[in-house]
């Protein structure tokens, strides 16, 4: 019986024989938990501050304690979140593919607070304090009371463990992240405005590779021509519906 998502019986075929299945999620996956988008976050306390320019090496640098206190309001408000349907639904596909590969340009630890496991951070973990000084770069859990925290292993400042604006993806990340899109059978980018690169590259390269790429969300993106299939939807109500396509495994 077709669901609410319209999907045609060639797609639904099409899901129920995927072997590889690749996801890659951003910051809309998680505002049906009350994480605000980037866009969305530039009300209230932070109106006057633009995101995309305290998430930098160089708002670090130039003000520290301003980029910490921004951070600590970002740790308060995920701490307070649970993970909505949607985060539920990627959990479960573990279960119905054989080979499922998930990565998140969210810092927010809700995929695995749902219980997926073996997660792509591409953009790191809100939750980790790494040394500011590349040549430490250790990291720590992330409980930090000063203004702005030092290390514990060199005195240099602490600064969250996430990939700012400008800095480069971890090479684990990204390899892995890589692979797994050229190789899957469907890809699925889930919330993400497909303006951060190269997590927005990552898209493009499933199509060229061949994969089934389907897109879930409300607004069109500068990648939607990109992608075969578009759901115009919300993921906490478009994701339990499509994962339920998937064929349990044996
Ligand atoms: P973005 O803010 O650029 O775009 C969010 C996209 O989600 C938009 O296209 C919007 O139309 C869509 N959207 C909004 N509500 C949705 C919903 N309920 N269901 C599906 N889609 C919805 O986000 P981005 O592309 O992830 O890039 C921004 C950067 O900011 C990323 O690096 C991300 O890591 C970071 N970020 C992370 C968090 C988080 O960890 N939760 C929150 C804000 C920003």
């Amino acid at each position: 019986m077709p669901g609410a998502l319209a999907l045609s019986s060639a797609l639904r075929a099409q899901l129920r024989q995927a072997r590889r299945v690749c996801v890659l999620t951003g910051a809309g996956a998680s505002a049906e938990s009350g994480i605000p988008t980037f866009r969305e976050a530039q009300s209230g306390l932070w109106a006057r501050y633009d995101p995309l320019e305290l998430a930098t090496p160089e708002a670090f640098d130039r003000d520290p304690a301003l980029v910490w206190t921004w951070y600590r309001w970002r740790r308060t408000l995920v701490q307070a979140a649970q993970p909505n349907a949607g985060h539920v639904a990627l959990a479960a596909l573990a279960n119905r593919v054989p080979e499922l590969t998930l990565i998140t340009q969210n810092v927010d630890g809700l995929h695995q607070q749902a219980g997926s496991r073996d997660i792509v951070e591409f953009h790191g973990n809100l939750f980790v304090n790494r040394c500011a000084d590349p040549a430490c770069a250790q990291e720590t859990a992330a409980i930090c009371e000063a203004e702005v925290p030092r290390c514990p292993h060199c005195g240099d400042r602490l600064r969250p463990g996430v990939v700012w604006f400008g800095e480069a993806i971890p090479g684990h990340a990204l390899q892995r992240a890589q692979s797994a899109t050229e190789h899957c059978d469907v890809f699925i980018s889930v919330g993400t405005s497909a303006s951060v690169w190269p997590a927005a590259g990552l898209i493009g390269a499933a199509a060229d590779a061949g994969a089934t790429v389907i897109d879930i969300n409300p607004h069109e993106t500068e990648l939607s021509a990109t992608c075969a299939h578009r759901l115009i939807a919300k993921s906490a109500r478009a994701l339990p519906e499509l994962v339920d396509c998937f064929a349990r495994s044996a």
